[in-house]
């Protein structure tokens, strides 16, 4: 299975299999970001150094990037929305998407440093 389908379903980067994050769902307010300090398959350390999530900035930003240029078309040309609701639009569509751009900045990261073992489960 590929890397990009991997950080889509939020799963273990070595094992493929366990969860990255304890609640599936993002916008639970207390649990939402929080993520098990080992890999509940394959004992992948998930948190891998101090701050480690930091550097996951680097790969949110392209995300949100990607993101404001996509609406900027789709409610500017498209849509042909007044500059001052654009705003409005697009503060609000990236802040409540906020939750699921970090957890895709992280699951991105972490599979950066992490490649996928066969048989991670056994070891
Ligand atoms: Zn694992």
């Amino acid at each position: 299975m590929s890397k990009i389908v991997n950080v889509i379903r939020m799963k273990c980067p070595r094992c493929h299999q366990g969860n990255l994050f304890i609640k599936r769902n993002p916008y639970s307010l207390k649990d939402g970001l929080k993520m098990p300090d080992n890999c509940p398959v394959c004992g992948q350390d998930f948190k891998i150094e101090p701050g480690f999530y930091i550097g996951a900035l680097w790969t949110s930003f392209p995300i949100v990037i990607f993101l404001m240029t996509l609406l900027s078309v789709l409610l500017l040309v498209f849509v042909k929305m007044q500059l001052e609701w654009f705003f409005v639009a697009i503060t609000i569509i990236l802040f409540s998407l906020q939750p699921i751009i970090i957890r895709l900045g992280r699951a991105i990261w972490i599979n950066i440093f992490v490649d996928y073992e066969e048989n991670a489960e056994n070891k």
